[in-house]
């Protein structure tokens, strides 16, 4: 507030004034007595103060003490300086003087903000008017004062709200929503900057247009309903589709309130509509891309629930289940809910998972686990369901790992807000379960038939070939009529058909004890070197088109073996070197033992066909023989490998082999120089037991690259 009371400064003052103008100046003055003086200020409503020239109070009356809180008394005979605050006294001063040289009405505090002291020192805001007047012939100024403080008040109000109201409508217009007023039928009254942006018309265009004409609005419902909630509610809130000046349809989120006057009469709405046309549509999108993936996903589920297989999918580290189709309830005999754990699903139900021989598998080597946890495809896997009823199903699981991106691509959206929707960076797998129990029930009858088929071939073959060997060694001696050449070829051939119907019926009745787990071991000490030398000298004889060589380090070494059947293994081995060499060639047999391991290693290389490595993985299946054996019209069964394979690990060894296709193949026999368990050098009863177990379900040997031998 400026109190510059130098500010009222007249235009002329007196040292400027001619002397003429000054005394015509006083003689215009009203003369009045003491007696009309006191009379007027008493009776006047007015505050009025009479001061002399030097700023005396001469007279005052009851309404201008009380303004400033002073008895009449108080105030009279006292300088003016009293009710003025005292920052002004020095141009107060100034100022009375420069009056009282060349007095005039005037009314002060017109422009300025003059300022009165009350007696507790309290200020308030006075607007003064003075008068120059000869009371008694002297030259006093009568003043009337009045407290403007309401009236600053009020203009101080009036000045904040012009300003608010200045803000208010620079924000409404800096705002991207569109903010409009309208009036009880819908015409115009006020339109920002937004709603000009919105809908391409401007302000000055739209101001008295009926908004809903002018916008093409449509509504949620209709106008009338709108109209008749705001009237009710006094607001409403919906979408609004409008039509921009150039035709383009604008989606708009509108609020709507009604104003209404002090009497509660309707006098306007105000309707803030925001633009939403942009969301809508990417929301319109997202909605059909998700339908599209829903139906999809539907379709798939659909498809994977005709399957007889179980197919399943789950993700993270324990697990959880994301979908099942409907074989697998069948298959584990329980439904697994959408998002519980593997082994909590299973534990609840009592579902044990199991290998071939009913020995339990730890969580970790269940092949969902590893293709989750390891990252590993497995193929093939044969394992058991063990249910509570304690009816067992044979089943072959495949379990592969995915990623999250494999499962976007199966149609399920990741967040879909589906149930199981995994995270990215979460393992997942899928895995199908296969009930193999008809096939494993075939492969018995199988086994049972070719069991019984080789037990009843084996006694007539028995009789044919002895007869056969005595015909031939009578009639090498002389014995009988003398037979013509043809009918001694003929008895020869007859002899080697024989043998290999008997070395057949011999292996196919080994096969079949071994899936009954009847094949046993008998275990002595035997000097391995000195078998393998009769064993290789043997085959030498039977052919000159191959070099046979052996090399043994050391020259004798004793290893608890069932000597029949480790020749048997060898002789098949050097069969097939030689067999599988049609041109001939070197075998190489070299023996070595591995003290450090206690055990012992055979290998026996050809340089024959070799063995196709697409199919090397499954040679040791039965009946399995290589394309290009058969090829080149060799003859075999396939079942010869499969037995050594099978012997070699009752013997606790391995066998494998190295083989390049033309260029030849090398077995490789390792045994233990003494079978676990077999201390004394005789195999216990129960490890017999244990071992024939083993091998009547054993599990595909991933050492041997032979996952799906048995299958
Ligand atoms: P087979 O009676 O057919 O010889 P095996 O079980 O002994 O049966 O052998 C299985 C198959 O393995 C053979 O048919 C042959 O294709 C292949 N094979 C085995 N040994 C050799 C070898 N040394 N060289 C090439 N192929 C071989």
């Amino acid at each position: 507030m400026s109190n510059e009371y130098h500010d009222a400064q007249p235009q002329e003052t007196a040292e400027t004034l001619p002397q003429d103008k000054r005394a015509s100046a006083f003689a215009l003055l009203p003369l009045i007595t003491m007696a009309e003086a006191a009379m007027l200020l008493d009776f006047s409503p007015e505050a009025l103060v009479m001061i002399d020239a030097v700023g005396t109070i001469v007279l005052v009356n009851e309404q201008a003490a009380a303004l400033f809180g002073y008895s009449k008394e108080e105030l009279k005979q006292r300088s003016l300086e009293m009710v003025l605050p005292e920052r002004f006294h020095v141009a107060y001063a100034a100022h009375l003087l420069r009056y009282v040289s060349m007095p005039h009405p005037q009314p002060l505090g017109v422009s300025l903000d003059l300022v009165g002291r009350r007696k507790d020192d309290s200020e308030f805001p006075v607007d003064i008017s003075v008068r120059p007047v000869l009371l008694e012939q002297a030259l006093h100024v009568m003043g009337a004062i009045r407290d403007v403080s309401t009236r600053r008040r009020l203009e101080q109000e009036r000045l904040q709200q012009m300003e608010q109201l200045v803000l208010q409508s620079t924000l409404i217009n800096l705002a991207h929503d569109a903010i409009m007023v309208r009036d009880q039928i819908s015409r115009v009254l006020s339109w920002n900057q937004g709603a000009a942006e919105l809908y391409g018309w401007s302000e000055k265009e739209a101001l008295g247009r009926v908004t809903y004409t002018l916008l093409k609005t449509r509504f949620p419902v209709s106008r009338a309903a709108v109209d008749e909630h705001l009237e009710r509610e006094v607001q409403w809130e919906g979408e609004l589709v409008n039509t921009h000046r150039d035709g383009r349809t604008v989606v708009v989120e509108s609020r709507q309130v009604l104003i209404r006057d002090a009497q509660g009469v309707p006098k306007a709405i105000l309707e803030i509509n925001r633009d939403i046309t942009q969301r809508k549509r990417f929301e319109q999108a997202q909605t059909a891309v998700h339908t599209e993936l829903l139906s999809q996903y539907t379709f798939l589920q659909q498809l994977l629930d005709i399957l007889p297989s179980s197919i399943y999918v789950v993700h993270g580290h324990d697990a959880r289940l994301v979908m099942a189709n409907r074989a697998a309830a069948s298959i584990w005999g329980a439904v697994w809910p959408p998002g519980q754990p593997m082994r909590a699903f299973l534990e609840e139900h009592a579902i044990r998972i199991v290998d071939t021989q009913e020995n339990p598998i730890a969580p970790e080597g269940w092949a969902t686990m590893r293709a989750l946890l390891d990252g590993e495809t497995v193929l093939q896997h044969q394992e058991m369901i063990l249910r509570p009823s304690r009816s067992t199903m044979p089943i072959l699981v495949n379990a592969v790992p995915l990623s999250t991106p494999h499962w976007q691509s199966l149609g399920v959206p990741e967040h879909s807000g589906y149930p199981q929707s995994p995270q990215s960076g979460e393992p997942l797998a899928l895995v199908i379960h296969q009930d193999v129990s008809l096939l494993k029930e075939a492969e018995y009858f199988k086994d049972e038939f070719i069991g019984i088929a080789a037990h009843e071939l084996r006694q007539p073959l028995t009789v044919l070939k002895v007869a056969v060997g005595m015909l031939m060694r009578q009639t090498a001696q002389g014995h009988g009529p003398r037979l013509a050449l043809w009918q001694q070829e003929m008895i020869g051939d007859l002899d080697v058909a024989t043998d290999r119907l008997v070395h057949l019926t011999d292996d196919l009745l080994d096969a079949s004890r071994l899936q009954a787990g009847q094949l046993v071991l008998h275990c002595t000490s035997t000097d391995l070197v000195s078998l393998v030398q009769r064993v290789v000298t043997r085959f030498q004889k039977t052919t000159t088109r191959h070099q046979m060589t052996l090399h043994a380090d050391p020259p004798t070494l004793q290893a608890t073996i069932d000597p029949q059947r480790i020749e048997q293994v060898l002789s098949n081995i050097l069969t097939n070197a030689i067999k599988y060499s049609p041109l001939g060639g070197p075998v190489h047999v070299t023996l070595a033992a591995f003290a450090a391991d206690n055990e012992v290693e055979i290998q026996v290389q050809d340089k024959g066909l070799g063995i196709p490595r697409h199919q090397q993985a499954r040679i040791f299946g039965r009946f399995m023989r290589a394309d290009n054996a058969q090829a080149t019209g060799i003859s075999g069964t396939g079942l010869g490998l499969y037995l050594c394979h099978e012997l070699v690990e009752q013997h606790a060894g391995r066998l494998w082999f190295e083989s390049e296709e033309g260029k030849g193949t090398t077995f490789f026999l390792r045994l233990p120089l003494v079978p676990p368990g077999d201390v004394y050098g005789i195999l216990i009863e129960e490890d017999k037991e244990k071992i024939k177990r083993t091998r009547i379900h054993r599990e595909p040997n991933r050492k041997s690259k032979n996952d799906a031998k048995s299958f």
